[in-house]
């Protein structure tokens, strides 16, 4: 007889929930929500004091988003996306967390989360075919299915810096920001990094400090955000064309409509034409300068044209030439690391407070009770900033010790590289969902919306088990090795793993090079999710017994 584990005889474990979903950020709020509504019951953990994941910690001056704030939006409710008036093009931090409490409220969804929690280890029990989740609180849930909304972008690298532990002033991560907020006012401050998350803060904290010290390892390619208040003209449009626009962006190649992807080739096209188009882009703002031509991202050739277009921008706003060409990224392609949206970034080093430090040329040697040693200079300091970004994609599920089938750890299995099927589930570990997990578009999209693919395709999965009696379902290895060599070979037919990025876990050291995001197309992509369930999830094994 086909049974559920609730349905169990009682002398035999039963589990406590269906679901436990590790994580409160966007991911774990919307399937939440999902489950709730289908029937099942679902516990929350996380370990901030708050919901909002990303928007939680990352609380840096300047931070926001670089995907435009309509689309950027949760789409499962019609009467939330009419209600929620966000104000700016791209909303800031705050706003965006307001929005998240908001959703958290509206949804009534705080009372199925535990906060303050973190999960430390998720053991399958073969013999009971449930999930032993362990807290950081010493609590113990067994669960159905354990649905992993750990975030691609959460497991902050620590600074490892020679002598930080003597350093006499404050330092920061742009990640892990103080919740009141910090005034640099009159300081001498070091900012470590040029990502995302420093273009973002650099001009601000400029602004405060008495002097800014920027410590550049790799220069990065960056278009101005143009940001402003959303005009009643773009609102009303929205309002009116809101569903055919997602609509479309869901059906994309890359779900975000404002790259306004181009179907023509930078090389087919006429030197003039081209600047113009480029030059039309960079002032529309934003990422819609990747979208200007179809070649970009396939050939070197037409990718060059991109790439100098940006350093000759670079070149007209930062004053001093030597700086510029510091600023000016030339060893890897445009657009293969993600791209930055800035305000004011390259200007800000026209301030007179307001230094530039290579370290290509000049590596950081130490950190100094005063400040900051490099081969060949000290700064003293008072405030240090690490922007030095993130164990990106794999590192939030390889801190915790999830252990399969056998009590195969994860972090073992991927030791050479994360494996997975479709980036939802891996081999040899039953009823375990990864929200946006490597080998999905994830961060190569419109988060909210890979997000809410994911949710909604595991949510139709468990119900789809339940409907039939079925009690565990697990990846293939066959499946999982040619979803693994086609994530790499889609990869390889671009330029993107030519540049050392977090893409491809270039930035911690020791972690194996693989290109990690699928890039064949968010439209595609979702087509082929969907196939998958439509012919009773091909690709996994599906079982009503233990
Ligand atoms: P997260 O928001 O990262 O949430 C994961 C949560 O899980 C966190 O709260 C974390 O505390 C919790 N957690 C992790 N491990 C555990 C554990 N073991 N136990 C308990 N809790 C745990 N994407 C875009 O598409 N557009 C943007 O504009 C954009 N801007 C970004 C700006 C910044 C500064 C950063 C860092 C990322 C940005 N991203 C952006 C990516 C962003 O991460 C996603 O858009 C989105 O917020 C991810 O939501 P999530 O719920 O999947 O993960
Ligand atoms: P990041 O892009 O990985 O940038 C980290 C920076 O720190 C890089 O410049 C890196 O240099 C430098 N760095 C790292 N370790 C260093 C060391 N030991 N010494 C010197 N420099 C070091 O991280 P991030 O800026 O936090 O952004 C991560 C991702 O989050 C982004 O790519 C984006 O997807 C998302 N994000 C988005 C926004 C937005 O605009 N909405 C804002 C922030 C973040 P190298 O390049 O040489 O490694």
């Amino acid at each position: 007889m086909v049974i559920w584990i609730m349905a169990d005889t009682p002398s035999k474990a039963a589990a406590e929930v269906d679901a436990v979903i590790v994580g409160a950020g966007f991911a774990g709020l919307y399937m939440l929500h999902r489950l709730r509504g289908l029937g099942f019951s679902a516990r929350v953990f996380e370990a901030a004091t708050g919901v909002g994941g990303t928007w939680y910690w990352n609380r840096y001056p300047g931070a926001r988003c670089d995907v435009e704030s309509l689309e950027y939006s949760y789409t499962f409710s019609e009467e939330l996306d009419r209600e929620w008036r966000w104000t700016e093009r791209y909303a800031s931090q705050p706003e965006i967390l307001r929005y998240l409490n908001h959703v958290a409220d509206r949804f009534d969804l705080r009372r199925d989360i535990q906060f303050e929690t973190t999960v430390t280890a998720a053991v399958f029990a073969e013999a009971q075919n449930v999930w032993n989740v362990e807290t950081s609180r010493g609590e113990r849930v067994q669960a159905k299915f354990c649905i992993m909304a750990t975030g691609c972008l959460s497991s902050a690298k620590k600074p490892d810096f020679k002598g930080l532990e003597d350093f006499a002033g404050k330092w920061y991560q742009t990640s892990h920001w103080p919740h009141e907020g910090v005034d640099f006012s009159g300081q001498r401050v070091a900012v470590i990094g040029t990502g995302s998350s420093a273009i973002q803060a650099i001009p601000i904290i400029a602004e405060q400090a008495a002097h800014l010290f920027v410590f550049q390892r790799t220069p990065n390619y960056s278009v101005p955000a143009r940001n402003g208040p959303i005009t009643p003209e773009v609102m009303d449009d929205w309002n009116l064309n809101r569903a055919r626009y997602r609509q479309r962006a869901r059906a994309s190649a890359f779900p975000i409509l404002s790259i306004d992807m181009a179907d023509r080739s930078a090389l087919a096209t006429p030197p003039e034409e081209r600047e113009r188009a480029y030059e039309e882009r960079w002032q529309r703002g934003g990422v819609c300068l990747a979208g200007a031509f179809s070649d970009l991202i396939v050939n070197q050739e037409a990718n060059d044209t991109a790439a100098e277009f940006v350093r000759a921008k670079i070149r007209e706003t930062a004053r001093d030439p030597a700086v510029a060409e510091k600023l000016a990224p030339k060893d890897y392609p445009f657009g293969t690391k993600r791209l930055c949206v800035d305000t004011g970034y390259y200007a800000t080093f026209n301030r007179e407070n307001v230094s530039l430090i290579d370290l290509r040329c000049t590596p950081i040697e130490a950190v100094t009770p005063q400040g900051l040693r490099t081969s060949d200079a000290s700064f003293e300091l008072d405030s240090i900033v690490f922007a030095t970004g993130f164990d990106a994609m794999t590192g939030a599920l390889t801190k915790i010790d999830i252990r399969g089938n056998g009590g195969v750890a994860l972090k073992e299995k991927w030791s050479s590289g994360p494996r997975t099927f479709l980036g939802i589930m891996t081999a040899g570990f039953p009823n375990l969902f990864t929200i946006t997990g490597p080998g999905s578009p994830s961060v190569l999209s419109n988060m909210v919306v890979a997000i809410e693919q994911h949710a909604d395709w595991i949510a139709s999965c468990l119900t789809y088990l339940r409907e039939r009696q079925l009690v565990k379902i697990e990846a293939t290895e066959q499946a999982e090795n040619e979803w693994v060599a086609h994530v790499n070979e889609v990869a390889n037919a671009t330029l993107y793993p030519r540049a050392n990025s977090w893409y491809v876990g270039a930035n911690v050291p020791g972690k194996p090079r693989v290109f990690m995001p699928y890039i064949g197309g968010f439209g595609s992509y979702s087509e082929k999710c969907d196939e998958v369930a439509e012919k009773g999830y091909a690709g996994f094994a599906l079982s009503a017994h233990r």
